[in-house]
Parts: C-alpha cells; sequence; structure tokens
C-alpha cells in the first residue's frame, strides 16, 4: 500500500508559514498585494478567483479583483494591466488564463511586469527556471516539488517521467525534478511505448489532462506517482489522471485527486506573491 500524500495538510502548512511571514513583513510596514484580474464568465475561471482571492485573506494578503468582461478589448486590458505593474501597494498581478476568444494570452503574459509575474508565465521567468537561478517557479510543478520534499521523497539519482509538455506544467517540471538532479524523460502525445517509458520511472508525473489515464501496467512498484490531473469525469465530479484504486496498492507513495497537488497550486502562489513583496521592498 502506498503512502498517500496529504496535500491539503502539505499546502495548510505552507500557507501557515507564508501568513507567520506575512505578519512579520506587516509589523515593517509592508502588506503584500495581488491583483487578481478575470475578463468573461468561465465558471470554472471563476472558481478558481475565488479560492485564490479566499487564501489571499487567510494569509493576511491585500488581493483586488479585476472582473472584466468578456467582450473587454486588448488595450483595456493591456493598460490595465500596466497600471497594476506601476502600483506600489500590489506586488503580484495574475491574469486567470485562458482568456476568452481574441484576446491574446501571451501579450497578457508579456506585459505583466517579471517582478510581479507570480505565476511565473513570462519568457524573462521562464528562462530564470531553464538556466536555474530563480526568484518565481510556476505555482503547479514548485507545488510538486513541495510534495516530495515534504514526504521525503528523493530526486537525486532517480527516473524521473513526466508525461505532458505544456509551458505552465510539464516542461517546467522537468526542469526542476532535473535541477534536483533527477534522470528525466518527458513523454507527449507522439511519445512511443509510453507504458514501457512510465515503467521505468521512480516518479512519475502525470500531467496529460486525461482521466485515468496511467493505468496499474505503467507503474514500476514503488514508484513515487504524482497525480496533476484536474479533470472531470462523466458525473461532473473531480478527478485525476491515474487509475487510483489500482495503481495505489502498486505505488510507493501516490496523490489523491482531490486533496493532493489541487490545494498546493494555491498555496505556492502565496508563497510567491510573499517573495515579490520581499523583492520589491527590499526586505
Ligand atoms: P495541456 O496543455 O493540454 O497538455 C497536455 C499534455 O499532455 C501535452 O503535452 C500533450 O502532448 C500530452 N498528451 C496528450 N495526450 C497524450 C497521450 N495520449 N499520451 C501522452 N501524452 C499526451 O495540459 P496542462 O495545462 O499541462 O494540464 C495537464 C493537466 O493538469 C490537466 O488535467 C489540467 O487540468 C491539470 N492542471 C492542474 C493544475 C492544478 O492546480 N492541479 C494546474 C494546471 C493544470 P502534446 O504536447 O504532444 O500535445
Amino acid at each position: 500500500m502506498a503512502i498517500q500524500i496529504d496535500g491539503k495538510a502539505i499546502s495548510a502548512a505552507v500557507r501557515a508559514e507564508v501568513a507567520a511571514e506575512t505578519a512579520a513583513l506587516k509589523q515593517e510596514g509592508v502588506t503584500p498585494g495581488l491583483a487578481v484580474i478575470i475578463v468573461g464568465d468561465d465558471p470554472a475561471s471563476r472558481v478558481y478567483v475565488n479560492n485564490k482571492k479566499k487564501a489571499c485573506a487567510e494569509v493576511g494578503f491585500h488581493s483586488e479583483e479585476f472582473a472584466l468582461p468578456a467582450d473587454t478589448t486588448e488595450e483595456t486590458l493591456l493598460s490595465l494591466i500596466a497600471e497594476l505593474n506601476a502600483r506600489k501597494d500590489i506586488h503580484g498581478i495574475l491574469c486567470q488564463l485562458p482568456l476568452p476568444k481574441g484576446l491574446s494570452d501571451k501579450k497578457v503574459i508579456e506585459a505583466i511586469s517579471p517582478q510581479k509575474d507570480v505565476d511565473a508565465f513570462h519568457a524573462e521567468n521562464v528562462g530564470h527556471i531553464m538556466i536555474g537561478d530563480y526568484q518565481f517557479l510556476p505555482c503547479t510543478p514548485a507545488g510538486v516539488m513541495e510534495l516530495l520534499h515534504r514526504t521525503g521523497v528523493e530526486v537525486e539519482g532517480k527516473r524521473c517521467v513526466v508525461i505532458g509538455r505544456s509551458n505552465i506544467v510539464g516542461k517546467p517540471m522537468a526542469m526542476l525534478l532535473l535541477h534536483e538532479n533527477g534522470t528525466v524523460t518527458v513523454c507527449h502525445s507522439r511519445t512511443r511505448d509510453l507504458a514501457a517509458i512510465c515503467r521505468e520511472a521512480d516518479v512519475l508525473v502525470a500531467a496529460v489532462g486525461k482521466p485515468k489515464f496511467v493505468t496499474a501496467d505503467m507503474v514500476k512498484p514503488g514508484a513515487a506517482v504524482i497525480d496533476v490531473g484536474m479533470n472531470r469525469d462523466e458525473n461532473g465530479k473531480l478527478c485525476g489522471e491515474v487509475d487510483f484504486d489500482a495503481v495505489e496498492p502498486i505505488a510507493g507513495a501516490i496523490t489523491p485527486v482531490p486533496g493532493g497537488v489541487g490545494p498546493m497550486t494555491i498555496a505556492m502562489l502565496m508563497k510567491n506573491t510573499l517573495t515579490a513583496a520581499k523583492m520589491q521592498t527590499g526586505k
């Protein structure tokens, strides 16, 4: 039976650490501030934004929401970002993606000041991650690393396989495992013999966007299996991309969905915002 990696508890621990540091920073006259921009009325984006605002309040941050209609022009959105870039009381800016049709995710990402880019999506921050000299890490892969660290899963010298190569999860995930001296293979939709590659993994990370994609025959006994998936099953219930019931008896450690990687993403956003506030105020 695998150790269940408790993302809820680890996320709460990270957020408590952020809250304690925030309280100390406030004594020095600095309150970390996060601006959250949401364009349009996508229900999933609305849930994510509400959760982020709630987390900010819990750790003692100042947060501001900018809810714009779906027909917002690029000019309006970019001028809001320029205003937020210039504000001293806002240390982090995030724009909930994907944007409605007609607006460019890329242009928005590039418009956010790299110092306030708490999602770490800006090309400048991506470059820093590549060379291993970074202030911000993208929240989901950073959350996975935190889970591994706090569960005592060693990466050094291990075979690590990441399924998925997106810019926000798969690629940075692979870089972080590499920085910790894992031997990393990145798989994608054109990979041949995927199951055989996955079976070599001591650490297997699934970020593929397909429910129950990772089956028992793809897992090496004793492997740490990390499920990044946030999918909906046929009944609309949140589910991951690892067939949990079949894989759990084989794995050495495993994240559940919900309660695994999901809660870590917001915790790491709080951590990045605190880092941004400290950087910008020289604290
Ligand atoms: P994405 O942009 O759709 O990328 C999916 C990746 O999986 C792509 O690289 C794709 O390969 C690969 N893939 C698709 N089908 C495959 C197959 N049959 N075999 C091997 N690889 C395959 O997704 P994402 O944004 O990275 O997200 C991945 C998952 O993480 C989703 O479930 C998402 O909801 C979840 N997620 C969770 C959080 C969180 O907070 N927990 C945050 C972000 C994302 P190609 O590149 O070849 O197309």
